[in-house]
């Protein structure tokens, strides 16, 4: 991690007799020596190698002050220090315990001591830690999807300093152009990978392109308050199904404060020059689609590669969208529907029955929805065993088309193909007095259905 926004206008010299609030924001007393500041920031490094504090000439008497609250510090750093400051001026056989605080310089989390002799009349500095944690402080917080806010109250119990919002925003543009060509490099590596592998496979297009199966989602929040608001930004990815990496990531905005608040201000009013995060026009619904159908447009740009086939959720509607951009000359992407959104959709039709009073006796009705869960179980374990079955794909397709078929026989207790398929259960076929048979002999939707 660099520590490229410590600045010098970022410290502060805090006169603990005064009494001051922790949070930096709220200068007082700012006179924290050029060159306190410059042997921090300039010389970091070599403080390190020769764990010495950096001694500040200081010519002014100065009170000693009390020091509040508590420090994040590099202990075995920190340790060293002291023991240096303990033994500070053999001539004069001063120790620590002649030495009083008389300033705290800050940054953040970082507190720079001036320690003041009474003995050698030296003024030493003591530094919490070698590194700036700053940008970690940031790093963590961001992790767990929280802001400044939260670093801020969690300083506030823990009873230390914490950085001001403009340090905050500074690391958290640092680390963010870091994601970016971190996640970049990442998704470079993975395009590669699933070449290789598409490749080994012999998936080439006509022209001897790799050609490789993805799955795509994407996200826009909805709010909901009495009306439905749709959001003003949506995010969506592509993944590999080989290597299950991420090879393209988009995020869309309609909405930028800068541009808008200039707006408010007047209708010739130009926003100043800023990074602006508007980069979508439209209805909120088809951000997910556009975002998509750029990573398929630029797929071969990005890494050589045709994505022809699609594993998308049932409701999307955004392959007609890419299908509309023709993103290759001879292939036409294909949509496979996603397993999970199957099963979902499943369940949710089955909880649906349970619950449509004209879908027939209320008796059948609870035990489809008692079941609700096995017949689920059914298909996955039906797939699961499919999968690993040694049979060509056409063949494996027929067969877990019967197992599906068979699972609501199994699950209502009339085990039509059980014995034949040999994994479900050994149970004899039922032809009569199982609930599937009142179930079929019922005329109302709950028969259409199962
Ligand atoms: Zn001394
Ligand atoms: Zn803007
Ligand atoms: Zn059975």
């Amino acid at each position: 991690m660099k520590d490229e926004s410590t600045s010098s206008s970022n410290f502060e010299a805090i006169d603990q007799s005064s009494g001051k609030p922790l949070d930096e924001n709220k200068t007082t007393a700012v006179d924290a020596s050029e060159e306190t500041i410059t042997a921090f920031l300039g010389k970091e490094n070599e403080s390190i190698v020769r764990n010495t504090p950096k001694t500040i000439q200081n010519q002014n008497e100065e009170k000693p002050v009390k020091l509040e609250g508590r420090r994040l510090v590099d202990i075995q750093y920190f340790l060293d220090c002291v023991k240096n400051l303990n033994n500070h001026e053999p001539k004069f056989g001063c120790t620590l315990s002649n030495m009083n605080v008389i300033k705290e310089v800050r940054n953040g989390y970082v507190s720079i001591f001036k320690l003041k002799c009474d003995i050698c009349r030296g003024t030493y500095d003591l530094q919490t830690t070698a590194r700036n944690p700053n940008q970690d402080a940031v790093l963590g917080v961001m992790m767990i999807g929280a802001g400044y806010s939260a670093l801020a109250q969690l300083s506030t119990c823990l009873e230390t300093p914490f950085p001001s919002q403009r340090t905050y925003r500074i690391q958290e543009d640092i680390l963010g152009e870091t994601f970016e060509t971190i996640s970049l490099k990442s998704m470079r590596q993975a395009g590669e990978m699933e070449k290789k592998l598409a490749i080994e496979a012999g998936d080439l297009s006509p022209d001897g392109v790799p050609m490789i199966t993805v799955v795509a989602d994407g996200s826009w929040a909805k709010r909901s308050y009495r009306s439905n608001y749709n959001s003003l930004s949506g995010a969506a990815a592509i993944i590999g199904c080989r290597t299950k990496q991420v090879l393209f990531i988009g995020i869309k905005n309609k909405y930028c404060t800068i541009c808008q608040l200039s707006k408010n201000q007047g209708h010739n009013q130009m926003p100043k020059r800023h990074k602006c995060f508007k980069n979508f026009e439209g209805s909120s619904t088809s951000i997910e689609g556009d975002i998509l159908k750029e990573g398929f447009l630029h797929s071969l740009e990005h890494h050589g590669l045709i994505y022809h086939k699609l594993i998308a959720d049932g409701d999307s509607n955004f392959l007609k969208k890419i299908l509309d951009a023709h993103p290759y000359k001879n292939v036409i992407v294909k949509k496979i529907e996603c397993r999970n959104h199957l099963l979902q959709n499943y369940s949710r039709k089955i909880r649906d029955l349970g619950k449509d009073v004209n879908a027939g006796p209320l008796v059948l009705r609870k035990q489809i929805s008692k079941e609700q869960l096995r017949l689920r179980y059914a298909v996955t374990k039906a797939i699961e065993h499919r999968k690993n079955e040694g049979v060509p794909m056409l063949e494996k397709i027929k067969l877990l088309r019967q197992d599906i078929d068979n699972s609501i026989s199994h699950v209502f207790g009339e085990h039509k193909l059980c014995a034949e398929l040999g994994y479900f259960c050994h149970e004899q076929y039922k032809p009569s007095g199982s609930i599937l048979s009142y179930i079929l002999k019922n005329d109302r939707p709950i028969r259409q259905i199962i």
